[in-house]
């Protein structure tokens, strides 16, 4: 017989991890199947950084029927197109990394093999001329794709995310949440009451003899993983050896138009510095190896490659790269910084959390919590992770920069799985995937390529083409992805009229 269902969900924490958890299981439990709770404390406060987004983000808002405009709107937000790297192969060097392909398969095989052929034949076009999302980008552009294929009569396939305000944004989960029955409860967690049976939580206490029991906890409580970490011992996989960037500095300067429909992401001596446009703001930040420079060193260079006047004061956060060796343990499941952080190069981590809530739903436990459940999602969530991983590594392990930070990189050792992909792609021009993967063939070739990996050979079918017209049909393309483009509204104007959001005060 089945074990009774859950009755009550307890989320610790208020950050974004907090609100999207409570704003999905509150679409998926309703009150009176469940009673969800969400316990934060605002003397605390959330970590505030946070503001890029991938694709998937979009799923999420149609699962909880949110409305794009009102979304945007409600958060300073605007639109991404991909991620626009400077510097990062080696200075000087640009690539982006847009949300698209680069075409059709021609005769069942992907266009970066006839790109190579060209490539290798003395054409100095780069791959992203063939990328719809960048046509796009680099002339500040943007419309949805359906518009975009209204207006122009021709097909555009592409994807966009969006950047937004995390402050905002929970603030925005929380009222559609609260309005469907999550009650919110302030207060700090002074303790966890462990089931001395079970050994699972069985409630958290409260500053001031609070006391909150529940069936199931989400630890979304940051990098403290108070549930998770602190009363369960779950350990941390610590991959600092992998991911070396351990800090960041993070400030807003004043809006700077246009505003750009991409992240930019600008390589630095030991890490990197973001630049994400938002309507009442662009957020900035340094992430880096405080091996290879210090906080002082790291404020100093961020300060001085802001694009606006700078808008409050510098803030440094630190993280360990890594993951909870589980995610899910007896009642409690860890969701984003309190699962674990990858640092921000990809803009996975929000991601990350979508991910692990349409997991939980899919898993629901009883309240036998069978451990086999558990087992299984930790086993995804762990792939799903190390796929990331090796992604993010990939960035910094191809660079050719001088500093010692990108030596240490190019000398490290890396992951078997990423080995056996870069040994793949360089010998004839295929990227295996495995499961799990949030990043699919395009991305991997951007960074390949825009790292200056290039493979050996193309595919031999391209061969099958005559010269004349592998450049001509090419030659074609990408004409068309540069009319389609022009035909686009700048970003700018796009987000000025579809979702202005309030002037900040
Ligand atoms: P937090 O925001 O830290 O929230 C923790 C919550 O727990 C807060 O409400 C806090 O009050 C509460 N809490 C903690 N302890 C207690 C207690 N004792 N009692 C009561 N309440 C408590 N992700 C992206 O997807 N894109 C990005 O561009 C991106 N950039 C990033 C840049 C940096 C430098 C960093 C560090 C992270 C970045 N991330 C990014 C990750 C992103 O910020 C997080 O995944 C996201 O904000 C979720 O955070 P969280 O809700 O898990 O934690």
């Amino acid at each position: 017989m089945a074990a009774a269902p859950i009755r009550k969900v307890v989320i610790a924490g208020g950050g974004t991890a907090g609100w999207m958890a409570a704003a999905l299981l509150a679409r998926f439990l309703p009150p009176p199947v469940a009673q969800i709770v969400l316990v934060e404390s605002d003397e605390i406060g959330t970590i505030g950084v946070g503001e890029a987004t991938v694709p998937l983000m979009a799923q999420f808002n149609g699962v909880l029927g949110i409305d794009e405009k009102d979304f945007v709107t409600a958060t300073q937000g605007t639109f991404k197109l991909g991620i626009q790297f400077c510097d990062w192969g080696e200075i000087g060097n640009v690539h982006f990394n847009g949300f698209g392909d680069y075409g059709e398969a021609i005769q069942g095989v992907s266009p970066h093999h006839h790109w190579l052929k060209l490539h290798q034949l003395g054409d100095p076009a780069p791959i992203e001329d063939w990328s719809m999302p960048y046509a796009a980008a680099r002339r500040d552009r943007f419309a949805p794709p359906e518009a975009v294929q209204q207006q122009s009569g021709e097909a555009a396939f592409f994807k966009y995310a969006y950047h937004f305000d995390a402050g905002l944004y929970a603030r925005y989960l929380r009222t559609y949440a609260e309005a469907r029955g999550v009650t919110r409860q302030e207060g700090r967690i002074a303790d966890v009451e462990l089931d001395p049976e079970t050994g699972r939580v069985a409630a958290l206490r409260l500053e001031g003899e609070r006391r909150i029991a529940g069936d199931l906890f989400i630890d979304c409580t940051g990098f403290v993983a108070l549930l998770i970490g602190q009363a369960l011992g779950v350990g941390y996989a610590d991959w600092s050896a992998l991911l070396p960037c351990d800090r960041a500095i993070a400030v807003p300067s004043a809006r700077r138009d246009p505003l750009t429909p991409y992240t930019r992401s600008i390589a630095r001596p030991a890490g990197w510095q973001w630049r994400i446009p938002l309507q009442h703001r662009t957020g900035n930040g340094h992430v880096y190896a405080s091996a290879f420079t210090s906080d002082e060193e790291a404020t100093a260079l961020l300060l001085a490659n802001l694009d606006g006047a700078q808008l409050g004061e510098p803030r440094l956060l630190r993280f360990t790269t890594g993951h909870r060796e589980k995610f899910w343990y007896k009642n409690v499941v860890a969701l984003g910084l309190a699962a674990g952080f990858m640092e921000p190069l990809e803009s996975t981590s929000i991601q990350l959390i979508q991910t692990g809530l349409a997991r939980l739903v899919e898993y629901l436990p009883d309240m036998d919590f069978d451990p086999v459940i558990a087992s299984e999602y930790n086993r995804v969530t762990a792939n799903e992770y190390a796929r990331i991983r090796d992604f993010l590594i990939l960035h910094y392990c191809r660079s050719r920069r001088p500093e010692p930070m990108w030596q240490h990189c190019r000398t490290m050792a890396i992951p078997d799985t990423l080995s056996h992909k870069i040994s793949i792609w360089q010998a004839c021009g295929r990227v295996p995937l495995y499961s799990e993967e949030s990043y699919q063939e395009p991305s991997w070739v951007s960074i390949f390529l825009g790292n200056k990996v290039l493979p050996r050979r193309y595919d031999p079918i391209v061969d099958q083409l005559t010269l004349q017209h592998l450049r001509g049909g090419m030659a074609q393309r990408r004409e068309a992805i540069a009319r389609v483009a022009e035909r686009i509204p700048p970003h700018t104007v796009f987000v000025d009229r579809a979702c202005p959001a309030p002037v900040a005060a």
